[in-house]
């Protein structure tokens, strides 16, 4: 009740509703954006969707959002199907990608301006902005105008205006992607919080993969207008159901393999099957790089996972490795304290961590740059 950060008026009266979306289609000519999509989104619960451009995220947005309608199926918010109730009539707090702050008026008078249209009183519309300016850091900003405060600064007052209606769902498309890499992070974690304190239930959308994980309770990868796994950032990244997953979350190493029985044979190594019932014969095995690990070796050393290192890429606690073997490459992905040792030219020996392994059907293996 007496939290420094928030008065009580910071937290919705309606947080944590159900969101439910059922088999949503949506077409734009002949383009098919949305191919009967399903999504629950549990109260206060912050879901992500991800995808490749193309794919039906922001369409997705945009029917929850009364933007868009849909062709065929049904929204459910808070057990009331909404599905052709007007934009307008739908609670909704949306932050998009680009700041579409006023000009004209201060950031305090931005995050008013919803309170304005619903005709709350002058002194409450004031109590209430200065209480979500509380909530996201810019107290101190109130009386500036948006082109005299950063682009994550104006991001915060979008999502501080977003939340000053007391809306029912949060909806945010791609927030961060203007902005650059340390502030991405930064306000990332700040949305996150933020979503957590309020307890708003929340449909995010992005391509970034990184970002997905970071911030989701579930994540939700999307292909051409569905959903193809939906499921928490771990599991997503660690269990891809296919190889579609795979491959667009975490970067994978796509290497020629042969399946036998319930392994599959990659570069000598048995590699465990993630999937059973997959027939014997040639496939593409997806072998994340953190599953490659590195030793240091003689130069005169050959054979199947011996090689030489083409490139070390520093990432912070981690870092990449390129080793050529020959006739393809793979990427290793390891403590950079492991790394040091290893410069362009060093030779080395690979171990494949024998990880379940998704394969990519019966299809060749392409080699990597
Ligand atoms: P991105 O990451 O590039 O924003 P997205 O996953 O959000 O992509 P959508 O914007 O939902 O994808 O678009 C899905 C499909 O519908 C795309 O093929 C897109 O070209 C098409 N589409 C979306 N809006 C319209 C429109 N207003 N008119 C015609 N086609 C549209």
């Amino acid at each position: 009740m007496n939290s420094p950060q928030t008065d009580v008026d910071a937290a919705p009266a309606r947080a944590g509703v159900e969101v439910r979306l059922e088999g949503l289609r949506r077409h734009y000519g002949h383009v098919v954006a949305l191919d009967g999509l399903d999504l629950t989104i549990k109260p206060g619960e912050l879901v992500v969707l991800l995808g490749p451009s193309g794919c039906g995220k922001t369409t997705t947005l945009r029917l929850l959002a009364g933007l868009e309608d849909a062709d065929q199926g049904a929204i459910t918010v808070a057990g009331r199907e909404i599905t052709h109730v007007p934009a307008n009539h739908r609670d909704m707090g949306m932050v998009f990608q680009a700041y579409s702050l006023f000009p004209h008026m201060t950031v305090q008078e931005n995050v008013a301006f919803g309170l304005k249209l619903r005709r709350v009183h002058k002194a409450e519309r004031s109590r209430r902005a200065l209480a979500m300016l509380d909530l996201v850091g810019l107290t101190e900003q109130a009386g500036r105008y948006a082109h005299q405060i950063s682009g994550g600064q104006q991001q915060r007052v979008a999502l501080a205006r977003a939340l000053a209606i007391q809306p029912q769902v949060l909806l945010l498309d791609e927030p961060l992607s203007a902005l650059d890499a340390k502030v991405r992070a930064q306000l990332r974690d700040e949305i996150r919080r933020i979503q957590l304190e309020v307890g708003i239930t929340t449909l995010f959308v992005t391509h970034d993969q990184e970002e997905a994980l970071a911030i989701a309770d579930r994540v939700g990868v999307m292909k051409e207008g569905r959903i193809e796994q939906l499921g928490p950032p771990t599991e997503i990244y660690s269990r891809p159901g296919t190889a579609f997953v795979a491959e667009f979350v975490g970067l994978t190493n796509r290497l020629a393999g042969t399946v036998s029985g319930s392994t599959v044979t990659v570069r000598g190594r048995d590699l465990p099957l993630v999937d059973k019932s997959t027939p014997p014969g040639p496939v593409t095995a997806l072998v994340r790089p953190e599953a490659v690990t590195l030793a240091s070796r003689d130069a005169e050393g050959s054979g199947p996972l011996v090689g030489t290192v083409i490139a070390v890429t520093f990432l912070g606690a981690t870092s990449r490795v390129t080793v050529d073997l020959g006739d393809t490459t793979i990427l290793a992905q390891l403590p950079t304290s492991d790394a040091t040792a290893l410069s362009a030219g060093s030779r080395v020996s690979l171990m494949i961590r024998p990880d379940p392994v998704l394969v990519s059907g019966a299809e060749p293996a392409v080699s990597q740059e």
